[in-house]
């Protein structure tokens, strides 16, 4: 018995007073209300909590909203609490371990007697089997997955603990899932449904666009050079603007150190990182929300839950390690719609940095800590913390490893077994595995890198990353008011009769494999291909020697197939 259209735009009204719901609300939606799993992309903004707080009144069972950090969770109920008010209003309770241990039990209470329509967990909660046999007890109507690109690894923002997540969607029997989050390109939503085991869910994606922001970057061959420039350029936008920004850095020393030279500019600036205290973290969060301070300048750990609508301006005084991440720092300015500036400061060093910190592996000895762990009958992952003395992280990624190179299973009580297969041989092969992301990663530092580097219309650049084909010239970017970047000529048609180029097509390549249409313009196709990351290959050798044909096609015919990758154009 699912909902109807119209049930759903009454409860909306009634229930939390929204009169009008945007179509891909309405869309996504409808689709949870039918009990299918839903994977919904869509910019900060877009209302997204709403998606599953209106079909959630209308279900049978809780609702189960799997949030990164508590202060989200907070705010999510509170605005349940708020918007819903009354004696109907559904309960929402929260759950972690960071409120105090009566709090908690009161919260399980409410879960227990059917009471909660909303229940508000951390991911790390849901490694303790205790917890998801009180949960399966519950019967979960929806599972709702909150900033789901933490499951993928080539997320902005990977967390271990997402990555459990499918083992317990499964332990809990299935509900239908609700993956949520504002960014996430075409590779990384591909492998989030694959880590989530969704098959066939309904995808609702918004348009990554910002054109409110103005784009830029500056290529730097000192570093003493780069610091003055970002520290003037963030003094001068604070001033002129008036306005809050947020300024990146890579190294934690580094906040210290410009936050320091802002100060001594006169500009009400701090440092954040995640080596600082909680406490100290969360006053200069209020402090920047009150406005007392102006500039925070901080590592990548400063931002998730920040949603301050009138920050103007976000600078990098480093490249990050992916599009992915930049993306998702930058789109931190101009929430309000307002303009907003936002420049990365590049500099070589940056691409050979995050290369270098892309060559470390999981070390032998760590996977060999967790699998003697698991051997002797560590059944979960705190056990497995215990028995081997890794840190939880450490732990984590060598569960996940040794997963997947078979030695270690979870079955469907979310209870971790050593398999048969040879201990030596499974080390070998998680290393490998390892090893094999390699490619992947060094790909996404070398599109970051482009970037940074290009003529072209960046706004152009970093739509196609997302799969989003932006033809004419944005207009509001560096590379546009100098003149330098181009309208792109539609391409004449698919550049080859079988095979359809559109973004997001799956396709097959002779040498590397599966992989995703990412962008195309007159003479090249870009690709990520799974296992290989990010390739330009130029259309013409495409076009003359047929190198990607349609994934699904199930005939591959036997034409051209050779030695192949010089279509490639070199990114060097
Ligand atoms: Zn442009």
């Amino acid at each position: 018995m699912s909902a109807t259209t119209r049930d759903l735009q009454r409860v909306a009204a009634e229930t939390f007073g929204w009169h009008e719901l945007r179509p891909e609300q309405l869309t996504a939606m409808e689709a949870v209300a039918a009990g299918r799993d839903v994977l919904a992309v869509l910019p900060t903004g877009a209302g997204k909590s709403a998606i599953y707080q209106v079909p959630a009144v209308l279900q049978e069972g809780p609702t189960l909203i799997v949030s990164p950090l508590v202060a989200l969770q907070r705010d999510q109920r509170t605005g349940i609490a708020e918007r819903a008010d009354g004696e109907d209003a559904p309960e929402a309770v929260v759950i972690n371990s960071v409120q105090r241990a009566e709090e908690n039990r009161r919260a399980w209470e409410v879960v227990d007697e059917g009471g909660a329509a909303y229940v508000f967990l951390a991911p790390e909660q849901l490694a303790r089997a205790d917890v998801v046999e009180r949960l399966r007890h519950a019967a979960i109507g929806l599972f709702v997955i909150d900033e789901a690109h933490c499951v993928s690894q080539w997320g902005h923002d990977f967390r271990p603990d997402y990555l459990r997540l499918g083992h317990v969607i499964a332990q809990l029997g299935k509900p239908p899932v609700l993956a949520l989050t504002a960014t996430a390109a075409p590779p990384v939503r591909a492998d989030m449904l694959d880590r989530l085991g969704l098959a066939d869910p309904v995808e609702v994606i918004g348009s990554f666009d910002r054109p409110n922001l103005h784009l830029a970057a500056a290529l730097h061959v000192d570093e003493d050079q780069r610091r003055a420039a970002v520290v003037d350029r963030a003094a001068a936008l604070a001033e002129e603007n008036r306005g809050r920004g947020l300024v990146y850095c890579a190294a934690r020393a580094e906040t210290g150190r410009l936050a320091e030279a802002l100060r001594s500019r006169g500009i009400a600036a701090e440092a954040y990182h995640a080596g600082l205290g909680r406490a100290r973290r969360e006053a200069v969060h209020d402090r920047f929300s009150s406005g007392a301070t102006t500039v925070v300048v901080a590592t990548s750990a400063f931002g998730m839950g920040i949603d301050q609508p009138d920050v103007r301006f976000v600078l990098h005084a480093a490249s990050p390690g992916s599009l992915d991440d930049y993306y998702q720092q930058v789109g931190r300015a101009g929430r309000d719609g307002e303009p907003a500036v936002v420049e990365l400061h590049h500099h070589a060093r940056d691409s050979a940095v995050a290369r270098f910190l892309s060559a470390r592996r999981p070390k032998p000895d760590s996977l060999r800590a967790a699998l003697d762990a698991v051997a002797n009958r560590a059944r979960s992952l705190p056990d497995v913390v215990r028995a081997s003395g890794l840190s939880r992280v450490r732990a984590t990624t060598a569960l996940n490893l040794l997963e997947q190179a078979g030695a270690v299973v979870t079955d469907e009580d979310g209870v971790l077994h050593r398999t048969e297969i040879d201990a030596d041989a499974a080390v070998k092969e998680a290393v490998d595995h390892a090893e094999g992301r390699r490619e992947v990663i060094v790909s996404r530092v070398e599109r970051m890198r482009l970037y940074a580097e290009t003529t072209d219309c960046r706004r152009r650049m970093l739509l196609g990353y997302f799969g989003e084909q932006h033809p004419q010239r944005c207009g509001r970017c560096d590379n546009c008011d100098d003149g330098t970047a181009d309208d792109v000529e539609a391409p004449a048609g698919d550049i080859d009769t079988d095979i359809d180029t559109d973004a997001g097509r799956a396709v097959v390549h002779p040498k590397f494999g599966d992989g995703v249409v990412m962008a195309e313009d007159d003479d090249r196709v870009t690709v990520f291909f799974h296992e290989y990351g990010y390739r330009d290959l130029a259309t013409e050798a495409v076009r003359e020697r047929n190198l990607l044909r349609p994934a699904d096609a199930d005939e591959p015919s036997t034409d051209h197939v050779g030695d192949d990758g010089r279509g490639e154009h070199n990114e060097g």
